[in-house]
C-alpha cells in the first residue's frame, strides 16, 4: 500500500516544485495590455485610491471570481512587469508560457516552503508586481472565500507596500457557475493601497491578516442592488442550483435544479425567480432568502451543526485523474473517497498493481478547489485534491455535491482550531491552578 503516492510508470516524472521563477518577458507584458485593452476597454473602469507614488516592486492582493481578474490585475499594474502566483492545474499543456510570463506554479490549499524564497525573487531581483489571489478559487456565491490564517505572515516575510485589488462586476459577468456564458455587465475595480512598507514592519500578522481581509471583502449581489444592475439573460439562473443545493422550504439537499430565470426543487415544487437585479422570488408561497449568499451561508450553518452532531460524512465511489507533472492528466480510475472529522480527505484505489491511499487531514486544510464544470478533463463537477507532489481530480458519481463538500472542509477545519484553541486554554488554566 503506498500513502500519498501512486505507483507511476518510471516514464512518469513529477513536476518539481522548486523551480526558480523567471522574470515576465517584455512581449508578454505587451500582448497582455494590448488584448486586455481591447476586450475590456468598453467594459471596465479602475479608480485608484491612495495610489500616489506607488511604483513597483509591491504585493499585490486580488480576490478571484473569474480569468478576466488575470487580465485587469496585469493591466491595473502595467507598465510593471508582473508575477501571479497560479495554480498548477493552469499550467497544463502550457508550462513553458506560464511560465515566461512570470508565473510561479502552486498546488492549491497545500503548505509550501518554496514559495517565499520565490515571491522574494520576484520583488527583490525582479523588481516586479507580485500577484496573489488568496481565496485560491472563483467565488462560488460571489462573496469572499475562506482566506489563508498565513497571509499575514507571508507579508511581513516579504517586507513591501501592500495593494488590494477588489474586481466587482465579475461574478456577474461569468458566474463561476456557468462560466462559459457572459452576461453584459459592467466591470469595476478599486486599486487601494492599504499598507506601506512601514506598515508592514510596524504591525503584527494578524493586525496585517485583519486589514487585508476587510479590505477584501465583497458582496457581488449587494453591488449589483447598489448600482442598479440589470441582468436581462434569460438563461441567468441556469447552474445557481450547483452551489445552492438545499431548498430552504423542505430542507432536501442535491434536489435543486434551474431553468432559465427559475430556481427549483424537484422534492417540494417550490420555484424561484432570478430577477433581473438578482434577487430571488418565490413564484408563490414564501421567499424565505432573496439574497443569494444569505442562502448560501444558511447552508453552511446546517453543514456545520451536521457536523457538531457528529452526523457529517461523505463517501462515494469516484472517477479519479491525476496531475504529477503539468503535461497531461493521468486516468488512475476509479477510488473511493471519504470526507469526515476523523480523517479528513481520503482516496483510496488501486492503480498499475498496487494499492493506495491519499491522505489530507482536517487540520491541514481551510479550504479545498472544486469545479463545476472542468474544462480540462470532462465538462462535469469536480474535486481537486493535492498532496505537495500531485494533485488529484476526483469525479463524483453523486450529483451536486461539491459545494456541501467545500463547506464542509471549511467548517470542518473551523471547528477543529475552536476545539484546539480551547483545549490549550484548559491546559493553560490548568497549569496556572497548580502553580
Ligand atoms: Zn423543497
Amino acid at each position: 500500500m503506498l500513502l500519498n503516492k501512486v505507483n507511476y510508470d518510471k516514464s512518469v516524472k513529477y513536476r518539481n516544485m522548486q523551480k526558480e521563477p523567471k522574470k515576465q518577458l517584455l512581449v508578454f507584458k505587451w500582448l497582455t495590455k494590448i488584448v486586455s485593452d481591447i476586450t475590456l476597454r468598453k467594459r471596465l473602469k479602475i479608480e485608484k485610491i491612495n495610489m500616489d507614488g506607488v511604483k513597483a516592486p509591491y504585493f499585490l492582493v486580488s480576490n478571484h471570481m473569474g480569468f478576466v481578474d488575470l487580465e485587469i490585475n496585469a493591466l491595473c499594474a502595467y507598465p510593471a512587469r508582473v508575477s501571479h502566483i497560479a495554480t498548477l492545474e493552469g499550467h497544463y499543456r502550457r508550462s513553458l508560457l506560464m511560465e515566461l510570463d512570470g508565473c510561479i506554479g502552486k498546488r492549491k490549499f497545500t503548505t509550501d516552503p518554496h514559495l517565499i524564497p520565490a515571491c522574494e525573487k520576484v520583488l527583490n531581483k525582479f523588481g516586479a508586481v507580485l500577484t496573489m489571489y488568496p481565496e485560491a478559487r472563483y467565488s462560488p456565491i460571489g462573496t469572499t472565500a475562506i482566506l489563508p490564517e498565513s497571509l499575514g505572515q507571508l507579508i511581513k516575510r516579504l517586507k513591501h507596500d501592500v495593494v488590494v485589488l477588489v474586481h466587482h462586476g465579475n461574478y456577474l459577468y461569468t458566474p463561476f457557475w456557468d462560466w462559459r456564458r457572459k452576461r453584459d455587465v459592467p466591470l469595476y475595480s478599486t486599486m487601494t493601497r492599504v499598507l506601506t512598507k512601514r506598515d508592514v514592519e510596524e504591525k503584527t500578522p494578524e493586525e496585517i491578516q485583519k486589514i487585508i481581509t476587510d479590505a477584501l471583502w465583497y458582496d457581488e449581489y449587494k453591488y449589483q442592488e447598489e448600482h442598479g444592475i440589470i441582468i436581462k439573460e434569460p438563461y441567468r439562473a441556469e447552474g445557481l442550483h450547483k452551489v445552492l443545493y438545499q431548498c430552504p422550504i423542505c430542507k432536501t439537499e442535491f434536489k435543486m435544479y434551474t431553468e432559465g430565470a427559475i430556481l427549483g426543487c424537484s422534492e417540494c415544487g417550490h420555484k424561484w425567480e432570478l430577477t433581473e437585479n438578482g434577487k430571488l422570488q418565490a413564484l408563490d408561497g414564501e421567499t424565505v432568502f432573496s439574497h443569494p449568499p444569505t442562502w448560501y451561508e444558511w447552508q453552511r450553518e446546517n453543514v456545520r451543526d451536521e457536523i457538531k452532531r457528529g452526523k457529517y460524512f461523505f463517501a462515494d465511489e469516484v472517477d479519479v485523474y491525476s496531475l504529477p507533472n503539468t503535461n497531461k492528466f493521468i486516468d488512475i480510475g476509479k477510488a473511493k473517497l471519504t470526507h469526515s472529522m476523523e480523517t479528513g480527505f481520503l482516496i483510496e484505489g488501486h492503480y498499475n498493481g498496487e494499492d493506495y491511499k491519499i491522505s489530507r487531514p482536517v487540520a491541514g486544510m481551510y479550504g479545498v478547489h472544486i469545479e463545476y464544470d472542468y474544462c480540462y478533463i470532462r465538462p462535469e463537477e469536480c474535486v481537486q485534491i493535492s498532496t505537495m507532489d500531485d494533485t488529484f481530480i476526483c469525479y463524483p458519481s453523486k450529483k451536486n455535491q461539491v459545494t456541501k463538500l467545500s463547506l464542509a472542509t471549511e467548517e470542518l477545519y473551523k471547528i477543529k482550531q475552536e476545539t484546539k484553541r480551547i483545549r490549550r486554554q484548559a491546559r493553560l488554566e490548568k497549569r496556572e491552578e497548580n502553580e
